[in-house]
């Protein structure tokens, strides 16, 4: 592998300037590296905090070269990055996550099968290509099941729940037209997740396991330590550290998981790079989700990802911003974390907000003290 050390001073680029590469920007800069960014809009929330800010569509090629005059190593905080610029830029630049990873998790379909192949458990699914193919997986999955677009999806955009073959009626006009696959429904006690991060050096590091609570199918809050039995954090900790060498991460990578009412730990879907779910680190471990990647893609070494303090971290929604300004003089036990976006729309991730306590039930009351899910 071509593997450097990356020393501050020396500029990272990021390919995709919202909250993710803000924060990712923020630890590299606490560090005293120099950042540029690449995104289609100029006061995006990374363009905020970089020292160099490249407006252009991700797909451009003078872009790109601009991005690798400037950086020493480049870095994404999005999976659907253009190829044509990853590969440009592995080419031209220095870019150790590579590209194989992107390949891989943009595509729920490539997504499953390398789970399976690193020996962890998934909800049985079906590709649904077309009509002949949907008759297929019905047949053998049955309902509860969900079909879900295999590529672009997120926050349950492109998923549609079937109950009965009643509900399969909005999906018809897209099959054959998009890919899908048809995935059974699992009954689960629990939504958990994992951050993993492994160095270009081989080093990995596990941030502590995470309960995420979904509203509209947002993530509206992550709880730590998840409340589950030891077992269950041991297996979900294992799952995700299997996942990070099977896939040869270079960088983070989060894991979202079922915990399923037969007691087994399920992997549901994975992103190379930092999470939402991850972003109790940054108040709550010794080291953040962030500053782990940096260090990750720079070949420093990992630092402790231990948990100082049981947390909650709730995310703001657009309709929440003014609700949390209004209150902002009673939030002198929560952290508040605004990511610099103006249009405040329903359901668009504005910020979020980090209670800790001594215990998570301690954390959960702070929050219901402050009045957090009137919010
Ligand atoms: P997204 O990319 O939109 O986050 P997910 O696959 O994570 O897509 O699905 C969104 C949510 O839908 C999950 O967090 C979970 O609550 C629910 N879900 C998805 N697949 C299943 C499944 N097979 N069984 C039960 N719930 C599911
Ligand atoms: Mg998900």
């Amino acid at each position: 592998m071509n593997q450097k050390t990356i020393l501050p001073g020396q500029t990272i680029g990021i390919l995709g300037g919202g909250q993710l590469g803000r924060m990712m920007a923020i630890s590299a800069k606490q560090m005293g590296y120099r950042i540029a960014v690449l995104d289609p809009v100029e006061d995006c929330p990374c363009a905020q905090v970089a020292g160099s800010v490249i407006t252009a569509d991700y797909d451009d090629p003078d872009a790109a070269k601009k991005m690798a005059d400037v950086a020493d190593v480049v870095t994404y905080e999005f999976e659907n990055v253009d190829v044509k610029t990853v590969d440009y830029l592995q080419e031209n630049s220095y870019l150790p996550q590579g590209g194989h990873l992107l390949e891989i998790t943009k595509d729920r379909l490539n997504e499953k099968a390398a789970i399976q192949s690193a020996g962890l458990p998934v909800a049985p699914y079906m590709p649904v290509r077309n009509t002949k193919e949907l008759e297929e997986a019905i047949d053998t999955i049955g309902f509860p099941s969900v079909l879900k677009t295999t590529q672009g999806g997120y926050d349950g955009k492109g998923q549609y729940v079937l109950k009965s073959k009643a509900d399969l009626e909005e999906a018809l006009p897209y099959i054959g037209k998009t890919p899908f696959e048809l995935e059974k429904w699992l009954p689960f006690e629990k939504e958990i997740s994992v951050i993993v991060a492994r160095s270009t050096t081989g080093e990995t590091s596990v941030f502590p396991v995470a309960e995420n609570i979904h509203r509209h199918n947002i993530l509206h809050h992550t709880l730590v330590p998840a409340r589950i039995s030891d077992n269950l954090r041991e297996e979900a900790t294992q799952h995700a550290l299997r996942l990070a060498e099977a896939l040869h991460l270079v960088g983070t990578l989060a894991v979202e998981m079922f915990v399923g009412t037969d007691g087994r730990v399920y992997v549901n879907e994975t992103a190379p790079r930092p999470h939402n779910s991850g972003h109790f680190s940054i108040n709550a471990c010794e080291t953040s989700q962030f500053e782990q990647h940096i260090r990750a893609i720079c070949g420093l070494p990992l630092a402790s990802a231990q948990l100082l303090k049981p947390v909650i971290m709730v995310n703001i929604l657009g309709q929440h911003v003014q609700p949390v300004l209004d209150k902002i003089s009673e939030l002198s036990s929560a952290h508040l974390h605004l990511y610099g976006k103006d249009a405040a729309k329903t359901g668009r991730k504005m910020g979020h907000l980090t209670i800790l306590g001594d215990t998570v039930d301690e954390a959960i009351e702070k929050a219901e003290q402050i009045g957090i899910w009137k919010i």
